[in-house]
């Protein structure tokens, strides 16, 4: 694709109303584009991005036998009033009256409407486990929103409820989800750190967050080191492998402030393993037992006949706000290098043509070139304008396809100048770095 024929309306400039490298790069670059405070419209080069995202964090979901369904954005009043959050959700709720005066909102997240979803077509144990997930827009009203669209009011959620017939069966689902996690987390090129957001007993809160290190990130955490250096890799999806690797995780003394203890940090953890960073949070999950289905009567019938409340929990991952973490996480603002994880990129590959006005043979090869990739599946986006060859150089080191080729004066006879867009150029033939890339595209 030519890049004079794409929507990426770049900016020479850093924009000044950004704070953060990944709201900086995202105006720069033209991913997004503010619409009003804390909502935004999102380009093609960022809608690229977020659709890869939500694609993996989807297969993740898929896995582990969740199934995909999608409930609305506008919701009743009515089932929040039953569950008895419309009055504590406060002022974070938009409220909006339809013409028949009646009470609706947007959606700040779905207990109340998949529970509703539940109760009304399940009634027996033998229905169980339920996974269920979505993928949707949620509004928040957040009274400070910032960073561009990492804390922002429209944004992007995956969020999946789990409905088991008791806490020993909960507990496998809620395992279930915290193995997807690694799983997705890992795939984005990410490492994400569970953080133990409550270890009480089960059925009361218990809960993870997952959290990446970016010092501009908001949450404060405190942990050992030695938890970066775990694996999922091998875990079975069944209760003892699932039970195993969350103990693993939680052997290792990791927690955000709210949960903060000093004695407890220096007691469990030795001084080299200590860690006190920032971090971002990409998701959170939680099991809270018959929070919403006692009040709003989600019960089935039990093996002796008897009833209960079915036992819940809830999976959430900020899709949106992942396209910012990552970049929080990849970008080199000194040298202005973005390095998308190739499993996200939104190109695989840029080709650089040099391009006088009466030479046009950098850029025939370059088209040459394009068509081979096209035959292997390889993704890649093309200078053609007639920008000098370092101008050039620079924007695609903002757009930050992973690898870039070099159409220049040294360019003669069948070797290119390819380089991984963060390391040293090479001259090699055009078969050679077909299989590099494809390589790289077969471990996503
Ligand atoms: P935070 O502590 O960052 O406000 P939260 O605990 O309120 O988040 P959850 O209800 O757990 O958020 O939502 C699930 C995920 O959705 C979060 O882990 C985060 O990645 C994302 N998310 C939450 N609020 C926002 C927001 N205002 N803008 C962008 N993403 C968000
Ligand atoms: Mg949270």
């Amino acid at each position: 694709m030519y890049i004079s024929k794409l929507f990426i309306p770049i900016l020479k400039n850093n924009p000044s109303e950004a704070k953060i490298k990944s709201h900086q790069l995202m105006l720069r670059v033209g991913m997004i584009k503010q619409s009003s405070a804390g909502i935004y419209s999102w380009l093609p080069l960022g809608f690229k991005v977020m659709k890869k995202i939500e694609q993996i964090v989807r297969e993740e979901q898929d896995k582990i036998g969740a199934q995909e369904i999608l409930m609305p954005t506008i919701q009743s009043s009515e089932i929040w009033k039953e569950s008895g959050r419309y009055e504590d959700y406060g002022d974070e709720m938009l409220r909006i009256k339809d013409r028949q005066d009646r009470e609706m909102l947007y959606g700040p997240t779905n207990e109340e409407l998949v529970t509703d979803i539940f109760r009304s077509s399940v009634k027996s144990y033998k229905s169980l486990p339920q996974l269920l997930y979505h993928i949707q827009w949620k509004f928040r009203d957040e009274i400070r929103p910032r960073f561009g669209i990492m804390r922002c009011r429209e944004f992007y959620m995956k969020d999946a409820y789990s409905f088991d017939i008791n806490d020993e069966e909960a507990l496998f689902s809620y395992n279930k989800f915290f193995l997807s996690y690694l799983k997705t987390f890992k795939r984005l090129d990410l490492t994400a750190i569970p953080m133990a957001a409550d270890t009480g007993p089960i059925g009361g809160n218990l809960s993870h967050e997952f959290i990446i290190l970016a010092e501009t990130g908001e949450s404060k955490i405190f942990t050992d080191k030695r938890i970066f250096d775990l694996e999922s890799d091998g875990t079975k999806i069944e209760k003892k492998s699932l039970e195993d690797l969350r103990k693993k995780y939680e052997q290792f003394y990791s927690v955000t402030d709210e949960k903060f203890n000093k004695d407890e940090f220096e007691k469990k953890v030795s001084e080299p393993n200590r860690l006190k960073t920032k971090g971002i949070e990409v998701g959170h999950i939680f099991y809270f037992g018959d929070k919403y289905s006692k009040p709003m009567d989600g019960s089935v019938d039990l093996p002796g006949g008897k009833k209960d409340f079915v036992k819940m929990g809830s999976y959430g991952i900020g899709v949106s706000r992942l396209v910012g973490a990552i970049i929080e996480a990849k970008y080199d603002e000194k040298n202005e290098v973005m390095k998308w994880p190739i499993s996200v990129a939104p190109y695989d590959v840029s080709i650089i043509p040099m391009i006088n006005k009466n030479d046009n043979s950098a850029l025939e090869k370059a088209n040459k070139i394009n068509l081979e990739f096209e035959k292997n599946n390889i993704d890649s986006i093309i200078d053609d304008t007639d920008e000098n060859l370092s101008s050039k150089i620079k924007k695609m080191n903002l757009i930050g396809a992973p690898f870039q080729i070099i159409i220049g004066k040294q360019t003669e006879g069948e070797l290119l100048e390819f380089k991984e867009i963060d390391k040293e150029t090479q001259k090699i033939g055009l078969g050679e770095i077909i299989k590099i890339i494809k390589e790289q595209k077969a471990k996503i």
